[in-house]
């Protein structure tokens, strides 16, 4: 089977496995929204990929509807007592555990956050999509205009 169909078959179908000793083209850190559909592009376009997910795999049986759980117990949410997050300012700094709150609050799980959000989608606005050209020169930032206009956007 070619792997173009194997990808138009279900999902569970669709996952190559690979040995530790096989070379492939990209390896993929996290399955989320930037991570799924970058391996799912770059895997029509014919690339060995291979996507490391930190998080398990959950159906739709497995879940609840308990943000507070979700959300502030960490049951979907990286627990930071269990998954720390160090961060640093600067590369002069050494990174630190947070005391409280991480510095980055995701879904744990094949797919990330988006498979469990909120879905609030908020209209962007034309000056979304060039930020990096109105801010240029914010120091030790890596503010860039999106690849696409508003205008290309909003038919759809
Ligand atoms: C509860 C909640 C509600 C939200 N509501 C909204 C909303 O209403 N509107 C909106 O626009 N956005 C919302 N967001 C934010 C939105 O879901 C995220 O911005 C978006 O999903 C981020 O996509 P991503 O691919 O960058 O990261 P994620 O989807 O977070 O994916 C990152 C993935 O990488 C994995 N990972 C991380 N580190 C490693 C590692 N070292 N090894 C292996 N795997 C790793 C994680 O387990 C995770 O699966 C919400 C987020 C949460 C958590």
């Amino acid at each position: 089977m070619r792997r173009r169909d194997v990808l138009h078959l279900g999902l569970s179908e669709a996952t190559v496995r690979y040995r530790d000793s096989d070379e492939v083209d990209f390896v993929i850190v996290g399955s989320g929204a930037a991570g799924g559909v970058l391996a799912r592009e770059l895997s029509l376009a014919g690339f060995s990929v291979v996507v490391l997910e930190q998080g398990p795999r959950l159906g739709e049986a497995d879940f609840k509807h308990d943000e507070y759980a979700y959300w502030f117990q960490w049951e979907i949410a990286a627990d930071p007592a269990r998954n720390p997050q160090t961060f640093r300012t600067s590369e002069r700094e050494e990174a630190r555990v947070r005391p409280r709150v991480p510095p980055a609050i995701y879904a744990r799980l094949v797919g990330g956050s988006s498979v469990h959000f909120t879905a609030n989608f908020w209209r962007l606005h034309p000056v979304d999509f060039v930020e990096g050209t109105l801010w240029s020169g914010v120091e030790g930032a890596s503010l860039v205009d999106w690849p696409i206009t508003y205008q290309e956007l909003e038919p759809y």
